[in-house]
């Protein structure tokens, strides 16, 4: 039976035609379970727990006892890691044959962006600005999980971040709420299509706020206004929940002073009253355990506590942390936290279990799963992902598309190196020989090229004669420069986001040479690159492009695609001024004030405002001119137009963005607010009338709890990027 309103929101994903619980049997079953069974349900254990489980399976000596008698007892209701098919099939087994309640285990890890196939790190899939990339992308990652023994993943990451420093903007979709909501919907759609054969979970994370991280310190605290959280941090969140993702994963940090993982007002009065999530939250990695004692958040001294703390707060499943398997039991048996709590956060995860179809369908099926999908589209898709997600930042003189025939000296460090093209969170291995770095990429697409390392990405020596010499037997260059794909992710923040000494050397070095320059730009997050575009001729950012990335960055290289990437966080122009970005609100002195002197208005002494390139920014093979902005009210839509023409010479794709700001409101407004788009592709000479339709509620804001509608005066553009075109005036 398929009526409850959990399945209604399953249905746009999920529509799995089988004798799934109805909410009664859920009821009843919850009812039959003991009080361990329940805890049981809410208990992580790590994949390492379960080795050699397998091989007993098939005979042999290895079970840990342990694990055996802890899942046959119904003492563990999902595992942490991807355990392999066999493991994931026989644990399974123990729990739905062999215990007594029969409920079957979930199994989840990150594939945060690809397991069998590694897509580009999810910040450059934002610079796509393609919904159907983020779909393709999230349906590749439900395709490929089961095959590692998982029904569950810790994807989309959706936290919205504005400072380069902290190392996991890498994971996530960029600064703006409006495109990470398109793409944190458009993946969990992906992750939990219908048409995969066995379903997987998606799950957002780290709600709520993470990319705040004061100082840009990984698990440092975040202080924000509450409609700074709920103009944009929470959307994301709010759009993936309406597109069915089935779990939550609070995040590690406090949030106003109350941990996340603890926070009833974050879990229990936004997520599940306001947004309507009906799935289940999960802990972030010992998250329960660490908002406790021991110079932790300190918010209970004792296990018991914490754990009830934790339960009624609205967490219910403990990765890791083991106080809800060794405290839960004795918080609910001692009266700290209600029974009928316990029973609502069990139900909770059986939901989703039964919606996973895991009742009927316990095991993973390898031969249907791998009949499921063609591995060659996957490849072809990350081969088509990495160059949609290049942004090309600068190129004098057309000096790309490499002209065919020209001799090329790639240079640089990590070019044969398929971890640093594949990115952070590398979950699983890519066990497969379809991947390529930029020197099989070259290669594949026939550049006459010769590669030498010459230098690092920190303070390495430089081999300037071996750069010289492979520089003048070329006629181009093309430099890696960056850091390593390996260098953001979790805990990688920095202080420092300049280029490393060995890389601003070896610009000098190359530049002395009089070649013309192409900066191949890879990292996980946005660097201080003003070197590059200032002595560089062309700039490529390819950010982590994946395990075809090679591929795809050097089909952009050659012309075989053209660049179509717009960048979806500001570059800083300096490591001082992060966080930067282009939605900032208003200041009693605007820098651009022209009334107030230079010394009064707000500024820094050394340097400007604004980032090195700006929010919407990239280039293609070819230019385009806007005529006849107009910005009208049609009905309840605020209708943007414009006539865009290709003045080049070759095809290309425009991503024609229509911005706001709102001129009056109780709380100061962002400058600018994103309010759409549409990519449109030209041939030269060609023009296009473009209309970008926005819904006018969609410009309603909150201030602290309340939503305030949009009436009164407002800017607007229809432009290239965030930090130009003409503007127009619209009264609402
Ligand atoms: C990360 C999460 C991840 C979890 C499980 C944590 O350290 O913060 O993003 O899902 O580990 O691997």
């Amino acid at each position: 039976m398929k009526t409850t309103s959990l399945f209604a929101v399953i249905a746009a994903t999920f529509a799995l035609e089988s004798s799934a619980l109805s909410e009664k049997q859920i009821d009843e079953l919850v009812g039959r379970m003991t009080l361990e069974e329940k805890v049981g349900q809410l208990v992580q254990s790590p994949s390492s727990r379960l080795e050699g489980l397998a091989s007993q399976e098939s005979g042999d000596e290895g079970l840990p006892p342990e694990i055996a008698r802890a899942v046959r007892e119904g003492c563990v209701g999902s595992i942490l890691g991807a355990c392999g098919l066999k493991t994931y099939n026989a644990v399974q087994k123990l729990a739905v044959e062999q215990s007594r309640a029969g409920i079957p285990l979930m199994v989840g890890n990150d594939m945060i962006h690809g397991v069998l196939t590694q897509l580009p790190i999810p910040l450059a899939l934002s610079c796509s600005w393609d919904d159907g990339l983020w779909f393709r992308a999230g349906d590749l990652i439900g395709r490929e999980t089961p095959l590692k023994g998982c029904n569950w993943t810790f994807t989309p990451m959706v936290d919205i971040s504005r400072d380069a420093r902290w190392g996991r903007i890498a994971e996530g979709p960029g600064q703006d709420a409006y495109l990470a909501s398109r793409m944190s919907a458009a993946m969990v759609r992906g992750i939990q299509s219908d048409k995969h054969v066995y379903p997987v979970a998606a799950c957002l994370k780290h709600y709520l706020g993470y990319g705040a991280a004061i100082g840009g310190r990984d698990y440092n605290a975040v202080e924000m206004s509450e409609s700074t959280l709920r103009n944009v941090y929470l959307p994301p969140f709010k759009a993936g929940v309406e597109a069915g993702a089935l779990t939550v994963m609070p995040a590690f940090h406090s949030l106003n002073g109350v941990a996340c993982s603890v926070n009833k007002w974050i879990l229990e009065d936004v997520l599940r009253g306001e947004l309507g999530f009906r799935g289940f939250t999960v802990s972030d990695y010992n998250a329960i355990g660490e908002c406790g004692w021991e110079n932790r958040h300190g918010m209970s001294e004792d296990g018991a506590p914490l754990a009830a703390m934790a339960l009624d707060a609205g967490m219910c499943v403990d990765m890791m942390s083991e106080t809800y398997e060794k405290y839960l039991k004795e918080a609910v048996e001692k009266g700290l936290v209600a029974e009928s709590t316990l029973d609502k956060r069990v139900r909770e995860v059986l939901r989703v279990k039964n919606a996973l179809g895991l009742f009927e369908t316990p095991y993973i099926d390898e031969r249907a799963v791998r009949g499921s999908f063609d591995f060659e589209d996957h490849v072809a898709l990350a081969r088509e992902a990495a160059a949609k997600c290049c942004v090309l930042l600068k190129n004098e003189n057309g000096t790309l598309p490499l002209k065919p025939g020209v001799k090329v000296a790639l240079v640089g460090p990590g070019a044969e190196d398929l971890r640093n093209f594949m990115g952070c969170w590398v979950a699983t291995r890519v066990e497969n020989d379809r991947n390529g770095t930029i020197v099989e990429g070259l290669r594949a697409d026939g550049v006459d090229f010769t590669y030498v390392s010459g230098y690092g990405f920190d303070d390495e020596p430089v081999d300037d004669g071996a750069l010289v010499a492979a520089a003048e037997a070329a006629d181009v260059v093309l430099a890696l420069f960056g850091e390593h794909g390996d260098e953001s992710g979790e805990n990688q923040s920095r202080m420092h986001l300049e280029l490393g000494s060995s890389q601003l050397k070896v610009l000098e070095v190359l530049k002395s040479t009089g070649k013309p320059i192409v900066a191949l730009l890879g990292a996980g997050r946005p660097l201080v690159i003003k070197p590059l575009l200032d002595k560089a001729d062309a700039v490529l950012n390819m950010w982590s492009p994946g395990s075809s990335g090679g591929w795809g960055v050097a089909d952009v290289l050659t012309g075989r695609v053209a660049p179509s990437g717009r960048l979806t966080v500001d570059m800083p122009y300096a490591t001082g001024q992060c966080p930067v970005y282009y939605n900032h609100t208003r200041t009693n002195r605007p820098h651009d004030m022209p009334t107030q002197g230079e010394r009064w208005v707000t500024r820094y002494k050394d340097g400007p405002n604004a980032g090195l390139l700006p929010f919407g920014y990239g280039l293609t093979y070819t230019t385009f001119e806007y005529s006849g902005e107009r910005v009208e009210r049609r009905g309840d839509d605020l209708v943007f137009s414009c006539r865009l023409t290709n003045t080049g010479k070759a095809a290309g794709v425009e991503t024609v963005q229509a911005y706001t700001h709102e001129l009056v409101a109780r709380e100061t407004r962002p400058v600018r607010e994103l309010r759409g788009w549409k990519r449109v592709e030209l041939n030269p000479g060609e023009s296009a009338a473009v209309e970008i339709a926005v819904p006018v509620a969609a410009l309603s804001h909150y201030e602290g709890s309340k939503l305030v509608d949009a009436s009164g005066r407002h800017h607007c553009w229809i432009t290239r990027d965030s930090a130009s075109g003409r503007r127009l005036d619209i009264d609402l």
